[in-house]
């Protein structure tokens, strides 16, 4: 996954499988459980101290959460079901033509030619086409054909935290009774008049660090991949600026044909410009 990788990269490529059968079950339990935590907060206790409960706003800020929970469930999940292995292909497309041979290398674990920007994954066990990197939140590699749902579910993740964020420092503002058991708002007065929280306070105040917590993450997973989006690099190969092809164009073949129409829903059709084993260069201008 994203940042941790590079700190789990030993672990995960020494134990592969202990690592997957421990991290992959943790991780997206985070992910489900954190959802259905931040989601049953703002709509059930925070959003109706801020909006009628019967009113148009409130039904408006459901529809919301249910979009971004929909969404970023709905990535989730076919992030995981699309692969991107190199054994995905059609049988015919697996062997390279003549013509492109000497461009293809090959990979002494699955013992066959993979195309250019395909490598291996010790977790996957196979060869992952333009691949990024093995994402825990998904339990799968992001590569050719499914970097697209994992970058929308990244996004939706920030999205859903900063408005829960949001949503909580609002009630903070308007809500004088709410102020007083925020810890992090009475810190001043705590320590000049010390007296215990209860739990519900104690509670409030750790969802709302949580909170902090769950935009820093998605936040720090989009800084590697807008970057890669932009420049159409790896999270391997950030400097490898060989297949820019400009921003429309970068758009164009991570997100497929429907580009940016594809932040509307996991479920909308965007055939990808190739198949992922040939790669335009910036350089050459020329097929690889
Ligand atoms: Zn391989
Ligand atoms: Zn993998």
């Amino acid at each position: 996954m994203c940042f941790m990788m590079t700190g789990c990269k030993y672990i995960a490529n020494a134990y592969p499988k202990r690592f997957a059968m421990t991290v992959h079950p943790a991780a997206i339990g985070l992910v489900l459980v954190g959802t259905v935590l931040f989601l049953s907060l703002d709509m059930f206790y925070i959003m109706p101290k801020i909006y009628d409960p019967d009113g148009l706003f409130f039904k408006i800020a459901w529809l919301i959460s249910l979009f971004i929970v929909y969404n970023l469930l709905g990535n989730m999940i076919a992030c995981h079901r699309t692969s991107s292995a190199v054994t995905s292909l059609p049988k015919d497309r697996q062997i390279p033509s003549p013509e492109e041979e000497h461009l293809w290398h090959f990979c002494d674990q699955c013992q066959m030619l993979v195309p250019p920007r395909s490598w291996h994954c010790n977790l996957c066990k196979c060869c992952i086409l333009r691949r990024d990197h093995h994402c825990i939140f998904t339990a799968t590699c992001i590569g050719h054909n499914n970097y697209r749902y994992f970058f929308w579910f990244t996004m939706y993740m920030l999205i859903g935290s900063l408005l829960s964020l949001a949503t909580h420092i609002h009630l903070l503002v308007i809500n004088e009774e709410m102020r007083r058991q925020y810890a992090i708002i009475h810190f001043t007065h705590l320590i000049l008049f010390f007296k215990p929280m209860s739990f519900k306070s104690i509670v409030l105040n750790i969802c709302f660090v949580l909170n902090i917590y769950a935009c820093i993450l998605p936040l720090i997973m989009l800084g590697y991949q807008i970057p890669t989006l932009y420049l159409n690099t790896t999270f391997y190969t950030p400097k490898d600026l060989s297949y820019n092809q400009g921003l429309r164009g970068n758009f164009m073949a991570f997100m497929g044909k429907r580009g940016l129409c594809t932040f509307i829903s996991p479920s909308i059709r965007s055939p990808l410009p190739h198949d992922g084993t040939q790669w335009q260069t910036k350089q050459l201008s020329s097929t690889v």
